[in-house]
């Protein structure tokens, strides 16, 4: 059997366990989204029979319609982009002699987004972003309380709601995290 992905899926033969239906993916029903996979379902009896992962950059590459190749292009480049500048901005923390509030903003400007981290009102870090890059903004988070450890008394960040996007997750996640940084504040 060929390795199971999103575009062997269909014509690979499925059997359900719970009422023995057998048949090929592409008779088998859709059932639940998650962020990384979609479940098909028995057409007979809707019991899950699989988990279908989203294609990889590499497997849009290879299979995908020529639409598709021309995304994953782009969000390959752009990918390139932000991992270059994210290379770069974590070498540029200077030193800074006691409280620290850190501010982050998002800066759009025609095509590009890029996230400005500003210590005490001084520019400390900018990097390209892309949209729902809150991982991302966690790392940089913990990156800064290493840095400025016990120093951080303050983590603004108002303006960044292309960064959060619609992850309902996400904002719970940084608070949490801004919270644990500012409670190792002590000067
Ligand atoms: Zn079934």
């Amino acid at each position: 059997m060929s390795e199971l992905n999103y575009y062997t899926y269909k014509s690979t033969e499925f059997r359900c366990e719970k009422c023995g239906w057998t048949g090929l993916g592409e008779e088998a029903t859709q059932g639940e989204m998650f962020n990384e996979l979609f479940e098909i379902h028995c057409r007979t009896c809707d019991e899950a029979i699989a988990a279908i992962p989203y294609p990889t950059f590499e497997e849009v590459l290879e299979h995908g319609s020529e639409e598709d190749k021309v995304q994953v292009r782009k969000a390959m480049a752009l990918e390139k982009k932000v991992k270059a500048s994210q290379a770069k901005s974590s070498k540029n923390l200077i030193d800074i002699e006691g409280a620290v509030t850190i501010t982050f903003e998002e800066i759009h400007k025609e095509d590009k987004q890029i996230l400005a981290v500003f210590a005490n009102d001084q520019l400390l870090w900018k990097e390209h972003i892309y949209f729902e890059y809150f991982e991302r903004f966690i790392d940089i988070i913990h990156q800064l309380d290493k840095k400025y450890h016990g120093q951080i008394k303050d983590i603004h960040y108002q303006n960044t709601t292309y960064l959060l996007g619609d992850r309902i997750s996400a904002p719970g996640k940084i608070k949490n995290v801004v919270e644990e940084v500012k409670a190792q504040f002590k000067l």
